[in-house]
């Protein structure tokens, strides 16, 4: 298998020829590119030192606390994951077989794989095309007798509408809970992304904003509900309040599972926090370089460019163009990957692939998911990534419109 691998990209006489982006002498540009502040070792040292590996640890306490009072939440349980994030929120919830929970289709795989975990079904609704967010004004026709909760996704960390889709949960008696994985360090009207539902959920995962490898944290910010995510997150005992002194043993009271975040990761994502800060100016210094410089080509029809409602503060998590269609889209990838640059399409909507089609409910055509799944494409967007390096993107996209065949 891995002479084979060797053997495509060292032999000329390859009937293919070399791939495109070995002709070009430019360094390459990846579409992300984890960054590490250069504390993490050092913490990662203390933590060892410390001689606490396992969950809810000094470096885990910290992490959970800055979440607690930097966002405002009644409490935050770091996870190995935004998934496990997510599993936890439908056992806190109490959601169990045949319950509905309204999503959208233009998402990751888990904020709909949580749902059947748990044997309820996710039903799809279409997203906005201003925001790519779940549109709330198509909520109310997805709601049945079993329908139990709303989980809508703020996509590119851009807050969708919580105030009307909250006035919705409210109205229909339903659990409100924000899929907030790109969500960190962003606000819906001055409130921080995961914190205006029942729960929230955010990811750390290597792709996001801050990181930790693969990380997450559920939010949970009801009161009542504290409790009973402690206990999901420690495997179904009571053992934080044990570790509190409330209890003299504990033991097996509920479901739960080992959710909990590792010492080593919570000491990386510490480093991380530490520097939040800096990282979001820096992406956002970068998404609006994009910003400015592509404006001409949507201004010529060329292509159309995020836009952020009045009342959301983004966090720069991606920037993405929409094409006029599949065929320009997947041109300019092959366009841009011969300058060295990795742009790439994002989700195939959860309602045609096949686990969506099998557990899922789709009661609604899905125009704008089915469309910008098909024109989505997104730029690189890293820490690191230099002016120039934004500069050479925007001017092979340029060059690839110039250069663009009118007709097929
Ligand atoms: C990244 C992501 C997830 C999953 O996060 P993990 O930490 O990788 O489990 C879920 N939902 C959305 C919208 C995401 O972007």
């Amino acid at each position: 298998m891995q002479s084979t691998e060797i053997a495509k990209t060292t032999t000329p006489t390859d009937r293919t020829g070399p791939h495109p982006a070995m002709r070009s002498a430019l360094p390459k540009i990846p579409f992300n590119r984890p960054y590490a502040t250069g504390n993490e070792f050092g913490y990662i040292g203390e933590a060892i030192e410390n001689l606490h590996l396992s969950g809810n640890g000094p470096f885990g306490e910290r992490c959970a606390s800055w979440l607690e009072q930097t966002l405002g939440c009644q409490r935050a349980l770091l996870t190995s994951s935004c998934t496990s994030a997510l599993e936890m929120a439908m056992l806190v919830a109490g959601i169990g077989p045949g319950d509905e929970v309204v999503m959208p289709s233009f998402t990751f795989v888990t904020t709909a794989s949580s749902v059947v975990m748990r044997g309820a079904v996710p039903v799809f609704v279409d997203v906005r095309e201003d925001t790519l967010n779940l549109d709330e004004s198509q909520v109310e026709a997805a709601i049945s007798e079993r329908t139990r909760a709303i989980l809508p996704v703020h996509y590119a960390g851009v807050g969708c509408d919580l105030d009307g889709i909250a006035a919705i949960a409210a109205h229909y008696g339903l659990t409100l809970i924000e899929d907030a994985a790109q969500g960190i360090s962003a606000f819906y009207e001055g409130r921080p992304l995961g914190t205006v539902g029942d729960l929230g959920c955010v990811s750390f995962h290597e792709t996001k904003n801050l990181i930790c490898g693969e990380g997450g944290a559920l939010l949970i910010n009801r009161t009542d509900w504290v409790q009973r995510a402690e206990v999901v997150q420690e495997k179904g005992t009571d053992r934080a309040d044990f570790l509190r002194g409330g209890v003299d043993r504990y033991t097996w009271i509920d479901l739960g599972s080992s959710f909990l975040m590792s010492e080593i990761k919570a000491a990386f994502l510490w480093a991380q926090i530490e520097l939040a800060q800096e990282i979001l100016a820096r992406r956002l210094s970068i998404w609006r370089a994009y910003h400015e410089r592509l404006a001409s080509l949507e201004q010529a029809g060329l292509l159309r460019r995020p836009s952020i409602p009045v009342g959301r503060e983004h966090n720069a998590h991606m920037y993405y163009i929409l094409c006029a269609d599949r065929r320009t889209r997947d041109w300019l990838i092959a366009r841009l990957a011969e300058s060295n640059i990795h742009a790439l399409f994002h989700y195939v909507p959860l309602h045609s692939a096949p686990a969506g089609r099998r557990f899922g409910q789709t009661p609604a055509a899905m125009p704008v998911t089915d469309r910008v799944s098909e024109t989505l494409l997104r730029l690189p967007l890293w820490v690191q990534m230099s002016e120039a390096e934004v500069e050479r993107v925007c001017v092979a996209i340029e060059e690839a419109y110039e250069s663009f065949p009118t007709s097929p």
